[in-house]
């Protein structure tokens, strides 16, 4: 039997990062590095759980399809994009995790990626309001024209060009949750709610298509508190939730009770669409009963698991 079962989200720096040849070869180096640390914990007893984002890569395959219109291949909408940056990544979580292990002589662990839905509510006030670009770059005439054929929404993105937005709704359940929860116990490494799980809504046991994308580490606390996980690990490219991050006067939050984050929570530390989340998680595990969430780099989570680093919120 494991010691304590974890859900681990990677960030999304972990398998690409800005700038960098958007290869599978630079995306395999990066995620090679990425995974040490997760051999580490599994190494300790741990029971884990995978989750990762998938911007990157399903922005890439977005612009697959558009290409594919000219040589008569029909885009595939959103979902099945998710669908297949779930099985791109997965697949390369698995094959850099397993060779890894075997490195380290642990060969009787199964390394499982599971296609994941997240239920969302097709009344979620998000689906008034998009907020998340997406795919590709346009011009703003071109965004004008697609927003009149199509109805949907574009926004000048950072500067940088008009890109379509989507709504980001709250996810309630994890679809495949039962079946993690059931590998887990069997002692596998499962990898799943990829890029925050696919978005689908059901109505008298039909499923309607999402146009959607959900924040990874808001589904990766709603899979932790429904299979009843123990820790709540968050990891990105910083050590700490900050104060005041940042400014001059910035300040690591180490361990701190649930309370206390909630009121910094209300001071407005965290930024919307990056950090805010992550504690929106973190609190809300713990408020449902988990018994410790971490957010702080893959460098410091085995010292965060041992109390030593890392924002560690309990009870
Ligand atoms: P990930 O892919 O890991 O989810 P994000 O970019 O979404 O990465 O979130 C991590 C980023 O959050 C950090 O790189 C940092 O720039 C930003 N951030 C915003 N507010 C804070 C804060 N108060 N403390 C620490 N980091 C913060
Ligand atoms: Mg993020």
């Amino acid at each position: 039997m494991t010691k304590e079962l974890v859900a681990i989200a990677l960030g999304g720096n972990m398998i690409l990062q800005k700038g960098q040849p958007k290869t599978y070869e630079q995306q395999m180096k990066n995620l090679r590095l990425a995974i040490e640390v997760i051999v580490d914990i599994i190494k300790q007893g741990y029971g884990i759980i995978l989750t990762h984002g998938n911007g990157p890569q399903v922005g890439n395959i977005l612009v697959q399809q558009k290409a594919g219109v000219t040589r008569g291949i029909p885009e595939q909408p959103l979902n099945i994009c998710g669908a297949m940056s779930q099985g791109q990544i997965g697949f390369m979580i698995q094959t850099a995790l397993e060779e890894r292990l075997f490195d380290q002589g642990i060969v009787d662990k199964c390394v499982v990626a599971i296609i994941t839905r997240a239920i969302v509510d097709h009344n979620d006030s998000a689906f008034k309001e998009p907020t998340k670009p997406i795919g590709p770059f346009y011009t703003e005439e071109e965004a004008i024209e697609l927003h009149r054929k199509t109805k949907d929404s574009y926004i000048n993105d950072a500067g940088r060009g008009f890109r379509k937005v989507i709504p980001s709704p709250i996810p309630l359940q994890i679809l495949e949750g039962n079946t993690i929860l059931r590998c887990v116990k069997e002692g596998d490494i499962v990898i799943a709610v990829g890029g925050g799980g696919i978005p689908v809504a059901r109505e008298n046991g039909n499923f309607i298509d999402i146009e959607a994308v959900i924040d990874k580490d808001r589904a990766t606390d709603v899979l932790a508190t429904q299979i009843d996980a123990d820790i709540l690990m968050l990891l990105t490219d910083v050590s700490n939730a900050y104060l005041n991050y940042g400014k001059e006067n910035q300040k690591k939050i180490g361990k701190i009770s649930i309370k206390k984050m909630k009121e910094i929570f209300d001071e407005g530390h965290f930024a919307k669409g990056s950090m805010r989340p992550k504690v929106e998680s973190a609190i809300s595990f713990i408020e449902h009963g988990g018994r410790l969430s971490i957010i702080t780099s893959s460098k410091d989570a085995l010292a965060a698991l041992k109390d030593k680093a890392g924002t560690r919120i309990v009870k």
